[in-house]
């Protein structure tokens, strides 16, 4: 059984500010390597549930915080952001995935650093009509490869979130948001030991979740912050403006539109503002 497990770092326990997570300050090559012992805790709780293979992928910013030489060495890890799965990249090779260290989805009430795929440029993401966060997103894709998504963990306002879009996987919360840059941690060693049974025990039960199943066609809608982002967007002929900041696309499966999508977001990103 191959296990996947994608790593975020704005849900990680102690996170609450940028600072800790972006690269060039003291606080981040603190926080990389609390990043790196949730992740080893995950890993632990995986192969003691009988996995054969666990892969880590990094899914934060630059996707290159995990630090490796300090990885559980039974892992294998999957760093550097020019990825087409983006933070679920090796899903198509794995058995069952986990999330670890997510975070809310953009405009959620105490959710510590809430955003959806990027901070800067977008308000919100549509799948469908339905708003969503990047933990939804990453479960369609991990569904569209038949994979279920066992393990959810990260900031409390996630949870609750996740307690509907994905009601049969187990969720983890190792802090509980006061504001957006403000939230109470669990203790290290509870977060570490409740990381590494609640894996287990996800991983044992997997059976029992199914693979999110999306109908296709899919549209995937994205309100950028700035009219500029969907004004560069709409470069793309495939996609469609939908009022001033908003842009639609649409795929024949849900990788069809997550591939639109995240291209729309790329070249966004571009703007020279
Ligand atoms: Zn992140």
């Amino acid at each position: 059984m191959r296990v996947l497990i994608s790593v975020d770092m704005e849900g990680i326990a102690g996170v609450t500010g940028r600072s800790e997570v972006s690269r060039g300050t003291d606080e981040y090559q603190r926080f990389r390597k609390l990043m790196t012992e949730e992740t080893n805790a995950a890993i632990r709780g995986a192969f003691n549930a009988g996995a054969d293979s666990v892969v880590v992928n990094d899914s934060h910013g630059s996707m290159r915080n995990i630090l490796y030489d300090l990885l559980d060495d039974r892992a294998e890890l999957i760093s550097g952001a020019n990825k087409p799965l983006c933070m679920v990249q090796g899903v198509e090779d794995a058995d069952v995935a986990a999330f670890i260290g997510y975070h809310a989805m953009a405009g959620s009430f105490h959710g510590v650093m809430d955003h959806t795929i990027s901070s800067a440029s977008i308000y919100h993401w549509k799948i469908n009509g339905n708003r969503v966060a990047e933990a939804d997103i990453n479960a369609a894709l991990c569904g569209f490869y038949q994979v279920p998504v066992a393990l959810v963990a990260g900031d409390d306002a996630l949870m609750q979130h996740l307690a509907k879009t994905l009601p049969e996987t187990r969720l983890l919360s190792v802090k509980f948001g006061i504001d957006q840059y403000s939230a109470r941690s669990l203790s290290r060693s509870t977060v570490l030991t409740s990381l590494e049974k609640e894996m287990r025990l996800a991983i044992e039960n997997r059976h029992m979740i199914a693979p999110v199943h999306i109908e296709g066609p899919v549209t995937c809608q994205i309100d950028f912050s700035h009219s500029t982002f969907a004004e560069t967007a709409c470069l793309l002929p495939l996609v469609r403006r939908v009022d001033a900041r908003t842009v639609e696309v649409a795929g024949k499966d849900i990788i069809e539109a997550w591939r639109l999508a995240y291209a729309t977001v790329r070249l966004a990103s571009t703007t020279d503002m």
